[in-house]
């Protein structure tokens, strides 16, 4: 089993990064199609982490962590975020998948 410790730490922040571009961005659409697609865009924009065990986790997680590797995260998901409000890859207001989304 193999842990792209970039994707977790990505997931972990994703609601404070979400609430802090909501709050820039009110009319952003942040259905579950939007957020995974902002999600894959980041992680496609980021080196992936992998670790092999639990301890190799609880490493690169630290090491994540940290302020500057932690910045990096935050500003590729804000900039993946910006990129899919931008341009979001359905019709508004046609997303099935949840009823909510604008
Ligand atoms: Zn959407």
């Amino acid at each position: 089993m193999l842990w792209n410790c970039t994707e977790t730490a990505l997931r972990e922040l994703l609601p404070e990064v979400l609430g802090e571009f909501l709050k820039r961005n009110p009319g952003a659409c942040m259905c579950p199609r939007c957020v995974e697609d902002a999600l894959a865009l980041a992680l496609n924009n980021l080196p992936p982490r992998y670790a092999a065990t639990e301890e190799g986790v609880v490493l690169v997680r630290a090491e994540l962590g940290q302020p500057p590797e932690k910045a990096l995260l935050v500003a590729a998901l804000l900039n993946a975020l910006q990129q899919v409000a931008t341009n979001p890859r359905h019709e508004r207001g046609r997303e099935p998948w949840f009823p909510t989304c604008r």
